[in-house]
């Protein structure tokens, strides 16, 4: 059975009712353990929970510290090219949006390669539009070919693959995959994907599956808050996160929960506001009952956060954040001045590499740059 057969298992669940059986008592109860049930995670992300926020901290605290010291992995997002076959109604790329569409040819990834990797990072993350015609896996390759020159771990976030597909990446020289869901709930990601391929709700959700297959080291998932019912998106994250972390235990697992942010910024190409308010206090919430449920799981805080949000996220369970970020194609180098227009969403932190750096270490953390070595 896929991840799709856990999904369709639990699709009918009444959160309400679920919720009324949880007690103060039995939150508690969860606490005080270390492997905890699916049902103890739905707890932790009841509204009852919010009283024992404090609690939880303490508890994510000391397994973030047990589980991965206090380090933090940096890396870098890289787009290749904005040209996108879908109409998703929340993002920059939408085919819909009149923005100005381009595609990095290799010279051009070479620059924005050559500038990142000077900031001493060695992990990039490659994003494409997801247009199977304007990117196809060759031109994946090819990128990845110049991007071996300057990087020891490359991953990609572009549109689903066939198993071979992400194979064929493998023995190029990708090591990670990342791929969210957007949102679980089946018949709300029908009504914000209008149209093309991404429309195949079972082929992405069973897309970390096949990458994992695939041999890819790690694999990361996640839901982007504000689309639907933020506690039942995270519950079914979860659902996800440990299928996988149980299928396939030599594989990483990560998760991340970027969050549509309100409308605070100057409006943007395709400005679209959340369906569903998610506060900084549920984002904790969140994040902590990852953490108490997974011990093992890597979570990547967005740079869709403002500065002060993502450091003081930090101590609670995070383990690898973005740095020096731009998500307009060519961005780092190459078209710097045209961040507003057309990027795929705003970025609140704009630090760069250096600044973050600095900011760990003055933190009591360790920022690591390579942990990871192709041969
Ligand atoms: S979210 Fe991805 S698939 Fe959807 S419009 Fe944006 S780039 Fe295209």
């Amino acid at each position: 059975m896929s991840f799709y057969g856990v999904y369709s298992q639990n699709k009918d669940l009444d959160l309400k009712k679920a919720f009324s059986f949880i007690s103060p008592a039995s939150i508690q109860e969860s606490l005080e353990k270390n492997n905890l049930d699916t049902k103890q995670f739905l707890g932790l992300l009841s509204p009852q929970a919010e009283n024992n926020l404090e609690s939880m901290a303490q508890k994510a605290q000391a397994i973030t510290r047990n589980y991965f010291g206090n380090t933090i992995q940096l890396y870098a997002p890289m787009y290749l090219s904005n040209y996108c076959d879908n109409s998703c109604l929340y993002c920059g790329f939408n085919l819909n949006n009149d923005i100005q569409r381009r595609q990095l040819t290799l010279e051009e990834v070479e620059k924005e390669a050559q500038f990142i990797s000077s900031s001493g990072l060695k992990h990039i993350l490659i994003l494409t539009g997801e247009s199977r015609l304007k990117s196809p896996v060759s031109y994946i390759q090819d990128c990845v070919n110049v991007l071996k020159k300057y990087f020891t771990s490359i991953s990609i976030e572009v549109y689903p693959l066939a198993e071979n597909e992400y194979a064929r990446l493998v023995v190029g020289g990708v090591d990670g995959l990342t791929i969210y869901q957007e949102v679980y709930d089946e018949q709300l990601y029908a009504k914000i994907h209008i149209c093309g391929p991404k429309k195949d709700y079972k082929f992405r959700l069973d897309a970390p599956e096949r990458g994992a297959k695939a041999r890819m080291r790690s694999v990361s998932i996640g839901a982007l808050l504000g689309l639907g019912n933020w506690r039942r998106e995270a519950f079914f994250l979860g659902l996800h996160a440990k299928y996988l972390l149980d299928k396939f235990p030599d594989v990483e697992i990560g998760i991340s929960v970027p969050r549509i942010r309100p409308q605070n910024h100057q409006p943007q190409v395709g400005d679209f506001k959340p369906i569903c308010q998610v506060s900084d206090r549920n984002v904790i919430q969140i994040i902590l009952a990852f953490r108490i449920f997974l011990p093992r799981l890597g979570i990547a805080i967005s740079t869709r956060e403002n500065p002060e949000f993502r450091e003081n996220l930090l101590s609670l369970g995070i383990t690898r954040m973005s740095a020096g970020s731009a998500t307009n194609v060519g961005g780092h180098t190459l078209y710097k001045e045209e961040k507003e227009q057309s990027s795929q969403f705003e970025i609140q932190d704009q630090r760069t590499v250096g600044q973050i750096k600095a900011v760990l270490e003055g933190k009591g953390y360790q920022p690591v740059f390579k942990d990871w070595l192709y041969l």
